[in-house]
C-alpha cells in the first residue's frame, strides 16, 4: 500500500506537519516536526481528526487502548 504523507496543523504549535495516516481506524501518536510535541490522529470515514495528548477522550488516546489484534504472546 502507498500511503502518502498528509498534512495537517499541530494542536500545539499551530504549524503544519507531516505525517503518515495509518491503514487503519485506530489512533496513533505522531510527532510535530517544528515543536517535537506528541499528538493524536484518528482516521475517520473521511479524513482524520486531530487531538492533542490532553484533550482526547480515551476512546482516542493510544495509550487506553487495549491491543486486540489477536496478537500471540509466545515468551
Ligand atoms: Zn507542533
Amino acid at each position: 500500500m502507498n500511503t502518502p504523507d498528509q498534512i495537517t496543523q499541530c494542536p500545539y504549535c499551530g504549524d503544519e506537519t507531516s505525517f503518515e495516516l495509518p491503514d487503519n481506524y485506530a489512533p496513533v501518536f505522531v510527532h510535530c516536526t517544528i515543536c517535537n510535541k506528541k499528538f493524536i490522529i484518528e482516521r475517520l470515514s473521511k479524513g482524520f481528526q486531530t487531538f492533542t495528548v490532553e484533550a482526547a477522550p480515551s476512546s482516542s488516546n493510544p495509550d487506553c487502548i487495549e491491543i486486540d489484534g489477536g496478537a500471540s504472546d509466545e515468551q
